[in-house]
């Protein structure tokens, strides 16, 4: 799917404009993949609808490509959507998680613990689940583990007093994580329970644990935990697995919260902090979606403030020189191939690389330096004017430069070639243009 998605930003490689098509292409293809991570349907149309708005009605900055602009445009809307990441000061406070059994709590408890710790913090988990059997020697032995403090009752059957407890006992530490039990389904009593321990821990953040896999149940399950406890943020377990977590975008949305922490594993150390672009770059199956953006500004900013002000552009107007090669070739060796290259100048379609020879495209870094330096024997006028170079200057200019005749023969052959290219280029009218485009 995140193909896809590439496949149709691909096409607007070159383009500087986008029509309705476009538009209504990428956003299928966003949809497609939210969809399919489990964002929410509703949730996927309002974004959808940013997404088109602004990608159909706002100006591309100068010198952005249309790719680059959309790309862009994706990701705001994301990080608008999902947030940053919860705000845990690095400092004294109490922390309740909530969540259905099995969603991850007690790793979680041992997993916050142990990241605390790294932080110089002195964290104590304290573990309030008398429902499940083995709750207590689960969460005192990945505490063990994380070399965090643990506190727990394995013959006290009153969760609430094993939090008041575990409070006392465990005040010498700056963090306490208070775990609880959970059950298969919503229900009344675990609802009572989770209640009355947030009255007596009054905790500084409840959070509330979703396994990755949750899909449309985040929904009740967000509401149910917010209205009993309120719900400050949202702790995504499992993310090894082939799940994205986009059910987790309701709980989020549904909450008014955001997301803390990702757990990644089974270990203590397997917990990141959420970090909207990786998320985001996962969501939509796509690589790193901010470092695209930002290569893409970043080599199109190298072109245009080249050391020779050289700009792709101007080798649209005019005569192209050798001259103009040698620099075409410089930059590639900055920007990568002739391909690349032509992507960047606003106006030419994708399907134009298509109709170029394959052999424009193949200048090896080899024949590049040899280029380099048989053009070093060149004359001015040779360089700016590569028609007068006939049978005894190419000659001459493979004996000043070390290199064959045949390859001084070589060189010429490919800057006719790319100057044919570049012809028929210019040439052009609008029209021709826009059915190339199309191909
Ligand atoms: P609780 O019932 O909410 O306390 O859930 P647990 O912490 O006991 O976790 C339930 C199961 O999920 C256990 O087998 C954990 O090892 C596993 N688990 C929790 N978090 C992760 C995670 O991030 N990745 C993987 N692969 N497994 C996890
Ligand atoms: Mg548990």
């Amino acid at each position: 799917l995140g193909s896809s998605l590439r496949g149709s930003l691909d096409k607007l490689q070159g383009k500087s404009r986008l029509d309705e098509d476009d538009v209504d292409e990428i956003v299928r293809e966003i949809q497609r993949s939210l969809l399919s991570a489990d964002v929410d349907v509703s949730l996927v149309m309002d974004l959808s609808s940013s997404i088109e708005d602004r990608a159909l009605h706002e100006e591309p900055p100068g010198g952005t490509s249309a790719r680059d602009h959309v790309l862009k445009i994706v990701y705001e809307e994301l990080v608008d959507l999902i947030g940053e990441s919860t705000d845990i000061p690095l400092e004294p406070q109490t922390i309740l998680l909530a969540g259905l059994q099995g969603s991850g709590k007690t790793t979680t408890a041992a997993k916050m613990a142990w990241w605390f710790s790294t932080k110089g913090l002195r964290p104590a988990v304290i573990q309030t689940d008398t429902f499940r059997p083995g709750a207590y020697d689960q969460a005192k032995q990945m505490c063990e583990e994380a070399e965090v403090e643990f506190y727990g009752d394995p013959d006290e059957e009153d969760p609430v007093k094993i939090a008041r407890e575990g409070m006392e006992a465990t005040e010498d530490a700056d963090i306490h994580i208070v775990d609880t039990a959970g059950r298969h389904a919503l229900e009344e009593a675990l609802i009572d329970e989770i209640e009355e321990i947030e009255r007596q821990v009054n905790p500084d953040r409840s959070m509330l644990v979703l396994d990755a896999a949750i899909g449309q149940g985040a929904k009740d399950q967000a509401r149910e935990f917010d209205d009993s406890i309120g719900i400050d943020g949202v702790v995504i377990t499992k993310l090894d697995g082939t799940a994205k977590g986009g059910g987790a975008l309701t709980a989020v949305n549904e909450t008014d919260s955001s997301i803390g922490f990702l757990g990644t594993g089974e270990t203590v150390q397997d917990i990141e902090r959420f970090e909207p672009n990786g998320f985001i770059s996962r969501l939509l199956g796509m690589g790193d979606l901010k470092q695209l953006s930002e290569r893409v500004e970043r080599a199109m900013q190298e072109t245009q403030e080249g050391e020779d002000d050289w700009d792709p552009e101007d080798i649209m107007k005019g005569s192209f020189t050798l001259k103009d090669m040698q620099k075409q070739m410089e930059a590639m060796n900055k920007m990568g191939p002739l391909d690349q290259v032509l992507d960047m100048i606003p106006g030419l379609g994708g399907g134009f690389k298509d109709e170029l020879p394959d052999d424009a495209m193949d200048v090896t870094q080899d024949r590049m330096r040899s280029f380099d330096v048989i053009m070093d024997s060149m004359t001015e006028e040779e360089l700016e004017n590569p028609r007068i170079v006939g049978a005894s200057r190419v000659r001459r200019i493979a004996r000043g430069s070390g290199k064959g005749e045949e390859l001084v023969q070589e060189l010429l052959e490919q800057h006719k070639m790319m100057e044919r290219t570049i012809k028929q280029f210019q040439g052009m009218g609008d029209g021709d243009m826009q059915r190339m485009m199309k191909k």
